[in-house]
């Protein structure tokens, strides 16, 4: 008997017995075409939905499959695929016949739903809300959405139409932002990008909005496949963006603060990319810091309190940027991105008359004006600024770009005369103070999400909100995930930077499933960086940290 007529046999059976009977579907099922895997059954049927995997053989090119850039480019476009053609019905009480699968942003990333082996072979994971009346198995309708719903999905999976474009599109991107680190930049936007989006809760590209145009003497030309692209280019140092509120300079630093990730074509912004190692830190007054060595911004606070290392269960502004900095760079940012509109004033300058009116040894603020030459110079860390108020930066850049009407200039000749010659004031970093998270701070809980702006780790919640490049709900679930294998790198004593270092290693060995340890694979989970899983770490309260001097 084949395991289709098995399958209707046991749902005939258990038809109008409690819902728990679905569990006797649990195991592999051959489909005929395809392999249903059902791995976990709901509780009920206004449970979250019951947990499922398909396998089936796709015509994917074996070249695609090998080479691992493609391979991931392939997994995001039959993910798109699979999703829109996976479609929820009504099939009975609560959430009977609801689908529920990973919906991808314009991101494309490494992504549990979707798993592509160098067969051809390919997972789909996600899940299926099991057909009830009431709180009976509706068998019949059980069939419907195993045979019908699912294979209509799956059918989805075997058409490679359009699959060569994604994938060349996303190995281009790949190229690019390989060529430009090459080159010694750090970021590059190329001519023709679209950078402007629908709005701040849409992502897709505006329509009408003026594309892209490098100046000339910014402009570079980088050779990817033997093609010819040109942009700017953003070099290593400080780069300072500048230009008249409306004028575009936010819109340009958002583009660069996903440039570490690729986009899919029709996105606007193929053609922006970033060092992978770039990190967005701002201002997030209220969030914890745990003995985060702020020295080389704040000295002596007010009451004798010590700030190497610094703690606070509610920072202030500045402190929580200055922390953000110093937790960036020890994460092993190599580029920092900061825009004055989501920035401590008094952290990024101190002005003469202020100067002049509360002497140095009673303002305990060093600006980060006086800092951001030094961390590139002895830390290797480049900075890309957005200012409109605050002219004190130009005299540390090394690039000016104006920003007017939305387009970009080279000003960097026009703000040194300016500005004269001289650097202004340039301080250096002391060595930072090496921070070991103690594991049993921040042992695995229960992981939720609701959105990508918080996530719950066992008790605790962690604010994410000040973490802008959590992209979305899976993105912030897989980031609590992740800090259950940073607690296992905990246990052997390792420091912040060492655990870190242990977690991409892990991640490039086993891939984006290592994050999960139950006995299935799950489809919601999102490789992170190591920069999203530091910045959560350090945010969640009650952790613990013992410092050391190097
Ligand atoms: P700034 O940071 O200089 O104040 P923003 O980057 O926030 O300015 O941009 C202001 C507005 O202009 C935003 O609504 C943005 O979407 C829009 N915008 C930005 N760049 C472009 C562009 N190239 N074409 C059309 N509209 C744009
Ligand atoms: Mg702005």
């Amino acid at each position: 008997m084949s395991d289709e007529s098995r399958l209707i046999g046991l749902l005939n059976r258990i038809d109008g017995r409690a819902y728990p009977a679905y569990r006797d579907a649990v195991g592999e099922w051959d489909m005929g075409g395809f392999s249903l895997f059902i791995d976990h059954v709901q509780g009920d049927p206004f449970a979250a939905p019951s947990r499922v995997r398909v396998r089936v053989q796709t015509a994917i090119d074996s070249e695609i499959c090998a080479d691992p850039d493609s391979r991931l480019a392939a997994e995001d476009w039959l993910l798109r695929q699979f999703g829109a053609a996976l479609k929820s019905r009504s099939l009975g009480s609560g959430r009977s016949g609801s689908v529920g699968v990973l919906r991808p942003g314009p991101e494309v990333e490494e992504r549990s739903a979707m798993r592509l082996g160098p067969d051809g072979v390919v997972e789909a994971r996600f899940q299926l809300g099991f057909p009830a009346r009431g709180r009976r198995v509706l068998g019949n309708n059980a069939w419907v959405l195993f045979d019908e719903v699912l294979r209509e999905a799956v059918s989805a999976l075997k058409i490679t139409d359009g699959l060569l474009g994604h994938v060349a599109s996303v190995v281009r991107q790949r190229g690019l932002r390989r060529a430009a680190l090459a080159a010694g930049l750090v970021a590059f936007v190329e001519d023709g990008a679209i950078l402007a989006r629908v709005s701040g809760v849409d992502q897709g590209p505006l329509v009408g909005a003026v594309p892209f145009v490098s100046p000339p003497s910014l402009r570079v030309s980088l050779f990817v496949d033997g093609a010819q692209i040109e942009g700017m280019g953003v070099r290593s140092g400080v780069t300072v963006i500048v230009g008249g509120g409306f004028h575009g300079k936010s819109t340009l630093l958002n583009a660069i603060q996903r440039g570490h990730l690729d986009h899919i074509p029709g996105d606007g912004r193929s053609g922006v990319v970033a060092h992978p190692d770039t990190v967005k830190v701002r201002a997030e007054d209220g969030r914890p810091v745990c003995k985060v060595d702020i020295s080389a911004f704040l000295g002596l606070l007010p009451g004798g309190r010590e700030t190497r290392p610094f703690s606070t269960a509610d920072a202030s502004g500045s402190t929580s940027q200055a922390a953000g900095i110093i937790e960036a760079v020890s994460a092993g940012a190599k580029v920092l991105l900061i825009d004055e509109d989501t920035s401590a004033t008094n952290l990024l300058v101190r002005d003469a008359v202020m100067r002049a009116l509360i002497p140095s040894d009673k303002e305990p603020i060093t600006p980060f004006v006086e800092q951001v030459t030094g961390l590139s110079a002895d830390f290797g860390v480049s900075t890309i600024i957005v200012v409109g108020g605050v002219g004190d930066y130009l005299r540390v850049a090394d690039t000016v770009i104006g920003m007017v009407s939305y387009l970009a200039e080279d000003m960097t000749e026009a703000a040194k005369r300016l500005v004269g010659n001289g650097r202004g004031i340039e301080r250096r970093i002391a060595k930072l103070l090496l921070r070991c998270p103690v594991a049993g701070s921040f042992t695995l809980g229960r992981v939720r999400a609701r959105d990508g702006r918080r996530v719950s780790y066992g008790e605790r919640e962690i604010d994410l909100v000040g973490v802008e490049q959590i992209l979305s709900v899976d993105h912030a679930w897989s980031v609590g995930w992740a800090l259950g294998l940073l607690n296992l790198q905990a246990k052997a004593g390792r420091n912040v930077a060492e655990c870190l270092d242990a977690l991409d290693e892990v991640l490039d060995v086993s891939g984006v499933d290592a994050l999960c340890t139950g006995r299935h694979p799950v489809g919601g989970m999102i490789r992170p960086r190591r920069h999203e899983v530091a910045a959560a770490l350090n945010r969640l309260r009650g952790l613990k940290v013992e410092v050391k001097a190097r």
